[in-house]
């Protein structure tokens, strides 16, 4: 088999998509696995849709991603230019060498004309389409319509009749009636290429081997073939990957799902997790396994592993990947490299996060990793080492009974004498031991005023973790205070019992 060069041709209109990070992987994927290329091209022939700032965020989240390229816009190779919107001349040249072989045709029908047609045709309840009007002019009558500079369009000629048949490599074979599709337009009236012609166009020149793509093009891929045919030029090999889709099994959209990779980097997902998570969208690697590195997976990579099942994007998912990652995949000090910004944005540590030495960040991050689901939670979840005064909950507007009933529950103990009697017993059991005793002790402290006081752990633990962190729930006790030492634990539930 000739070499294998895959690409990716994203549109810059809009924040990245995570679908296109989700076909990037699975190009680059078989590119991997056949030893061949990957390429990145830009797509920039609407300019009407195009914002200057998404073509560099498609590169930074595809970087990010560690879905690097060989060739694109921005490390060349030897098919550039790789922006579509900088090979204008070229599409003009295939269009007319298509008129001149006879497999497109001038258009002259004017915007209002084809209105009135579309709107006959509704009215008629047919499909609207284009007559093809134009396909029967004469060559003298286009050579007068020429020279009296009458604005056209090209058209590509479908065929009158037969079939078309895409040869996919997931689907098998969809079949399409010719006389069905229109003569679609391939370059406008101002001279620019429609995303047929100069989709098709690169793909050849750029010596595309494989086109996988997403689900939604399957429509426009009797017509691509029917430009291969017109040109004379072999077409490459079809996949449709399937779409991704909301838990309502709907196509992903941004009211149901974050659709941007901004949003995964921002809340410190983790790369490896995001494109294990996207890997597992209707393909499975065999032998059940779930979690799996990018290099496993290409190495593994072959079409017959791809479903079309309509793979849900399931965020618990994502978030459950991304905490084996951050618990079973990063040493804790390469968490906290990662960590590290989420801290200092989440602005109260940076002061503390400064004087607290490296050996106890590495701590409190295996302490909060364990139920963290991504970097922005585990400094959240991080929080109860680090603030030390803080408001005790509160009932707010919007809250349900049973929240509102806890609350209350809450404070109901928090004010009987005798769970009064057991923090201040704690406190003063804690004066006595070291500044950083360890957790196991005080375990046994919280055990002995259990005693002491003759009261069940909720009424001794539940109470003292509430004037320590301003939270009913959390890490271990025991943990929080041998982290932050005696000295801080106790001045936190010392202000904590003056407030209430
Ligand atoms: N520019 C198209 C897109 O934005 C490319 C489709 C294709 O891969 O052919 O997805």
């Amino acid at each position: 088999m000739s070499q294998v060069k895959v690409r990716i041709a994203p549109s810059p209109t809009g924040d990245p998509h995570v679908g296109t990070a989700y076909i990037a992987l699975f190009n680059y994927a078989l590119a991997k696995k056949k030893g061949g290329t990957f390429t990145l091209r830009i797509e920039d022939t609407d300019r009407t849709r195009t914002q200057a700032s998404s073509e560099k965020q498609i590169f930074d989240t595809l970087r990010w991603c560690g879905l690097n390229w060989d060739e694109g816009p921005d490390v060349g190779g030897p098919s550039g230019p790789y922006r579509q919107s900088e090979r204008f001349d070229i599409y003009k040249k295939y269009a007319q060498e298509l008129i001149d072989n006879g497999t497109a045709y001038y258009c002259f029908c004017t915007e209002e004309r084809l209105n009135n047609l579309r709107e006959r045709q509704i009215a008629m309840k047919k499909a609207p389409g284009y007559d093809r009007q134009c396909r029967s002019l004469s060559k003298e009558e286009v050579a007068a319509k020429l020279a009296a500079e009458e604005s056209y369009v090209i058209r590509l000629k479908m065929p009158y009749e037969g079939q078309i048949v895409v040869k996919d490599a997931l689907r098998g074979d969809i079949l399409f009636d010719s006389d069905k599709i229109d003569d679609q337009v391939l370059l406008k009236s101002d001279g620019f290429p429609t995303y047929h012609l100069a989709n098709v166009v690169d793909d050849h020149l750029m010596g595309i081997s494989h086109v996988i793509r997403a689900e939604e093009w399957i429509a426009s891929t009797p017509k691509h073939i029917q430009l291969y045919r017109s040109f004379g030029w072999q077409e490459p090999v079809w996949c449709h990957m399937p779409l991704l889709r909301n838990n309502d099994k709907t196509k992903i959209s941004k009211r149901k799902n974050h659709t941007s990779l901004l949003w995964y980097i921002e809340n410190g997902y983790l790369k490896e997790a995001m494109l294990n998570f996207l890997a597992l969208m209707g393909y499975s690697y065999g032998d059940n396994k779930e979690i799996f590195t990018l290099e496993e997976m290409a190495q593994n990579f072959s079409f017959d592993k791809i479903s079309l099942g309509g793979p849900v994007f399931d965020i618990q998912k994502l978030n459950w990947i991304n905490n084996i990652y951050m618990r079973e995949k990063k040493t804790t000090s390469e968490l906290a490299d990662l960590a590290l910004p989420f801290f200092v944005e989440a602005r109260f540590y940076s002061e503390k996060l400064n004087s607290i030495e490296e050996g106890n960040f590495h701590k409190i991050l295996d302490i909060s990793k364990e139920s963290a689901i991504n970097l922005k939670d585990l400094a959240e979840k991080s929080s109860v080492f680090f603030k030390d005064s803080f408001e005790l909950p509160k009932v707010e507007v919007g809250m349900d009974a049973k929240e509102i009933k806890s609350i209350e529950k809450m404070y109901e103990t928090l004010s009987d004498a005798n769970v009064k009697l057991g923090i201040s017993l704690f406190v003063s059991k804690l004066q006595k031991e070291d500044e950083n005793t360890s957790q196991e002790r005080i375990k046994e402290l919280l055990h002995e005023v259990m005693e002491e006081v003759a009261e069940k752990p909720g009424r001794v633990i539940m109470p003292v973790r509430i004037m320590l962190t301003g939270e009913s729930k959390g890490p271990d006790l025991g943990s929080i205070i041998h982290i932050i030492g005696k000295t801080r634990a106790i001045s936190r539930i010392q202000s904590s019992l003056q407030k209430n």
